[in-house]
């Protein structure tokens, strides 16, 4: 399927609402996490990335971490953000519901950004709830502790195990549900609570397109499929709604 029955499937099912995950970002030079290549094929999610990991262990979650931030430190924003980007300045696109942790749609000029999975802008002291911004966080590695405590900081990131924040959950239902087309880029739709937003969608009568390499369990329930890099696709969408 095409990137024109995708343009008109977005000019005839406002709002839009785009919800992406890590293959959004994967040609900023950001492994994604599912794929052969990706993160949890080389390392356990449960041993690095989960709350009770952390709880543990936190010099080796860091460990893992402190070599992510630094992959996240160097990287672009790329074509797909930047067309989402665009694509919202004019009108074509309500917000972006990510799963991403990069901030890179924030860094495309993209304003209505609902970061479900939390995000490496701060991290905080479980303790004395003390808020550390990314920078300082970056200069106190390997292992950044509070600097008024001394604990071991944690990511703002959503950790496997932790609940996702409240507020935030419920903004991005809203806004699946209200949706008349929710486009999905770059996410296999494994994680809950957010691979159940394209159902909301879907209950609420609006359609579903998706852009993603793999397959994912909606594909069947998709108007549109384009199972190409997101870079390139958004580009064309982009260009064809300018
Ligand atoms: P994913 O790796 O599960 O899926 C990425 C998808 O993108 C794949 O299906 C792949 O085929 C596709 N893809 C890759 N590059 C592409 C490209 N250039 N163009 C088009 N498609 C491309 O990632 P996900 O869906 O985001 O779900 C995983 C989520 O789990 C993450 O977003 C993460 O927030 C979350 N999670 C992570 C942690 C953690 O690291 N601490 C903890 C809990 C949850
Ligand atoms: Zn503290």
């Amino acid at each position: 399927m095409s990137v024109e029955r995708l343009t008109e499937l977005i000019r005839a099912r406002q709002p839009c609402v785009v919800l992406t995950g890590a293959g959004v970002s994967t040609e900023s030079g950001i492994p994604d996490f599912r794929s052969p290549t990706g993160i949890w094929a080389q390392v356990d999610a449960m041993e690095v990335a989960s709350i009770d990991a952390f709880l543990a262990d936190p010099e080796t979650v860091w460990e893992f971490y402190g070599r992510r931030l630094d992959v996240l430190a160097e990287a672009q924003p790329n074509d797909g953000h930047r067309a989402l980007a665009e694509l919202e300045e004019r009108g074509w696109v309500q917000a972006v519901v990510t799963q991403n942790i990069d901030r890179l749609h924030e860094r495309a000029g993209s304003r209505e950004v609902v970061e479900v999975h939390g995000s490496i802008r701060t991290a905080s002291c479980l303790d004395c709830r003390e808020v550390v911004p990314f920078d300082e966080v970056v200069r106190l590695l390997p292992v950044p502790r509070c600097p008024r405590c001394g604990r071991i900081l944690k990511p703002d990131v959503v950790m496997f195990g932790e609940l996702l924040d409240e507020a935030t959950i419920a903004r991005a239902a809203e806004l699946a549900a209200g949706a008349g087309l929710l486009l999905v880029v770059g996410s296999s739709l494994e994680v809950y609570p957010v691979a159940a937003l394209p159902a909301e969608t879907l209950a609420a009568g609006g359609s579903l397109a998706i852009v993603n390499r793999d397959e994912t369990q909606y594909d069947a329930r998709a108007s549109v499929r384009i199972r190409a890099g997101a870079g390139e696709t958004l580009r064309a969408l982009a260009a064809a709604l300018r």
